[in-house]
């Protein structure tokens, strides 16, 4: 059956192109992903596959059911485009201004599509369920995937596997990781407030800026000096706005950073560090602050005996030349969420264009994927369902 499904899927790889140069022209930014949402489920209900919409709010889940009983298995894939002007020189590049699929979401759909019409062609051989997740918001906090948590998506599911296409690994590549594989992403918000007052006459001031600028750096010794070195963390400060004329000192200043972690404890750590440095460096200079702390998506930790199984099982899907354990990454993903919930992985699949000089990472305005990868991660998804659901 496994070979009936890869020949299958082959024999659809134009259709997956097809797919994902529409979706890839006509990008939605994330919680404003209507249509794309519509074209999914039509998709769906095309086929006559049994599709739900606007599960906690865009998202859209399809369920297969296999004729003999068995494990129900859970897909996902993310829908939306991010706000980036789309200057690649293609055919299928972007048609709206100012969006574009440039974390390769499109071809997350086109994938997860082809690959449940395929399944659907062979439910009469297929045990148990296959439910497929189509995320939408994964690239703005909140994210979809807690609204389509709450509103059912994981119903009965026993486990769930994920992919992400990865433009700046080979195509051909499988990589994995047990445990933390994306990081926690956390933003924060300080505002100090001094007192303006003449350039000329510091004494009288409270100066918003020399406060400011000590606290950027007081606020590296927090990793440097409080964080345990085995743990991993980044504090980055983004922004910094105190904005006057030459001869004036600054009432306000205020700081906007980024907090990224692969433990909670860590995570809970850098919140509490953050502030004491914060009151400290304000109590020091006279000034006072508001702090906000602002949790994003927690950490991806991968299940150890689903991401053992799906690096076995990779390793025979045709294609795949390597199958690596990668390095925890420190961007995020809302992936995180479902594994919260139920065991499962979440995998990258080596995406990197042939020609090199069209690379580019993630949320760069001339990405693009090796399409041929779409095929590989239909594949290994498909093989995934097979194994686990134990049918040769
Ligand atoms: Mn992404």
């Amino acid at each position: 059956m496994l070979n009936q499904l890869y020949e299958s899927l082959d024999k659809k790889y134009s259709e997956m192109v097809d797919i994902r140069r529409y979706l890839h022209q006509h990008p939605e930014v994330s919680f404003k992903e209507y249509k794309t949402a519509e074209f999914i489920a039509t998709f769906y209900r095309n086929l006559g596959v049994e599709v739900r919409t606007n599960v906690g709010g865009n998202g859209v889940v399809a369920k297969i059911h296999g004729s003999k009983p068995g494990p129900t298995v859970a897909l996902r894939a993310d829908f939306d485009a991010l706000p980036i002007q789309d200057e690649k020189d293609t055919p299928y590049k972007s048609t709206v201004p100012g969006v574009m699929h440039a974390c390769g979401h499109d071809g997350h759909t086109a994938t997860l599509l082809v690959l449940a019409k395929t399944l659907n062609e062979l439910k009469e051989q297929l045990s148990g369920t296959v439910v497929l997740i189509h995320q939408h918001a994964e690239e703005l906090a909140p994210g979809g995937a807690i609204a389509m948590i709450e509103d059912g998506c994981l119903e009965d599911v026993d486990v769930i596997f994920g992919t992400h296409l990865w433009a700046t690994v080979p195509t051909g590549t499988i990589e994995y990781r047990v445990g933390p594989v994306m990081a926690a992403a956390d933003r924060f918000e300080i505002k100090i407030q001094g007192q303006g007052g003449h350039g000329a006459h510091p004494h009288t001031t409270k100066d918003a800026i020399v406060i400011g600028s000590q606290l950027v750096m007081n606020l590296q010794q927090i990793v440097s000096r409080r964080v345990d070195p085995i743990e991993s963390a980044v504090l980055s400060v983004g922004s910094f706005v105190a904005d006057n004329t030459f001869n004036i000192i600054a009432d306000t200043a205020s700081l906007k950073g980024t907090v990224r972690t692969f433990s909670e404890d860590v995570r809970s750590q850098m919140e509490v560090e953050i502030e004491k440095i914060v009151k400290g460096t304000c109590i020091a200079t006279d000034s006072t602050y508001t702090y906000v702390f602002d949790r994003g998506y927690p950490a991806v930790v991968n299940h150890e005996q689903e991401t053992n199984f799906l690096a076995k099982i990779a390793q025979e899907v045709p294609g795949v030349h390597y199958v690596q354990e990668t390095a925890p990454q420190m961007g995020g993903e809302d992936f995180a969420y479902y594994l919260q919930h139920v065991p499962g992985t979440f995998f990258f699949t080596g995406a990197m264009p042939t020609n090199e000089s069209n690379a580019y990472p993630h949320h760069h305005p001339k990405f693009d994927i090796d399409e041929k990868a779409m095929l590989i991660a239909a594949k290994t998804l498909g093989a995934a369902i097979l194994n686990y659901s134990n049918i040769e």
